[in-house]
């Protein structure tokens, strides 16, 4: 089991590597830096938005935008900041003008994602609208408007969690139903957090060493084979 400290070096590895990160050529090519998520190393609370836009691009900061504000309102609302969670996305680059995360891309970032998840160990990690739901759900069938406000038990990597589907803050800004019902489903996340951990799934028993098998002693050594007669080239003949 690593202490806090040592999944906190490690998590700083994790950035580090990701830094020089080339996965997808297009990404790579166009950030300003690698948003790899803030906050709390070791939080209970972890929040997973889509991908930075062009405010979190220039400060290589989750949520500083105008959705990253509307964060703040609702995690003050229950009592919370930004330093008691850990706030991080599906991609870790921006989009060029912020279209929508490509499956490809989805595909190659999520190693980051999950080992932030392992490193974390969250107690309740809540999806910001459909790109994380339906990467962490594994059901690229179901969305948000369905499941938002439901918490479940599911095991992402090695770790239970409670996953909290919620709408992405940035869809609250423009559509004020939407920022009712993202309120509401906040007032909800202290009573997860006070929740047990979800029973852990059984670790991956550790692999036995191979073992070689010691030959068997033979007890009569068999017959040679008889040498085939070379046809003794006399020109090779003393070369060997
Ligand atoms: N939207 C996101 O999904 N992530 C950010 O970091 C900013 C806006």
């Amino acid at each position: 089991m690593p202490s806090a400290s040592e999944r906190r070096e490690e998590l700083k590895a994790v950035w580090e590597q990701s830094r020089a990160c080339t996965r997808c050529p297009q990404l790579a090519s166009t950030r300003t830096t690698v948003v790899f998520g803030s906050g709390h190393a070791d939080a209970d609370l972890m929040f997973v938005g889509e991908a930075p836009g062009a405010n979190e691009d220039k400060q290589g900061l989750p949520f500083v935008g105008q959705a990253g504000r509307l964060l703040d309102t609702l995690l003050g609302e229950i009592g919370l900041t930004r330093g008691d969670v850990f706030v991080a996305n599906v991609l870790k680059c921006r989009p060029p003008g912020n279209r929508d995360p490509l499956p490809q891309e989805i595909d190659s970032c999520q190693d980051y994602l999950f080992r932030q998840l392992e490193l974390i160990e969250p107690k309740v990690v809540c999806t910001l609208g459909n790109f994380a739901t339906k990467l962490l759900r594994g059901d690229p069938a179901t969305g948000i408007t369905r499941l938002h406000g439901r918490a479940e038990q599911r095991v992402l990597g090695t770790r239970a969690v409670r996953l909290y589907p919620l709408y992405h803050p940035a869809a609250a800004l423009y559509t004020r139903s939407l920022l009712d019902v993202l309120r509401e489903d906040f007032a909800r996340i202290p009573a997860l957090l006070a929740e047990p951990l979800p029973p852990q799934p059984e670790p991956e028993p550790e692999e036995p060493p191979l073992v070689v098998p010691e030959p068997e002693v033979v007890a009569e050594l068999a017959e040679p084979e008889p040498e085939p007669e070379l046809e003794r080239d006399p020109a090779q003949l003393g070369l060997f």
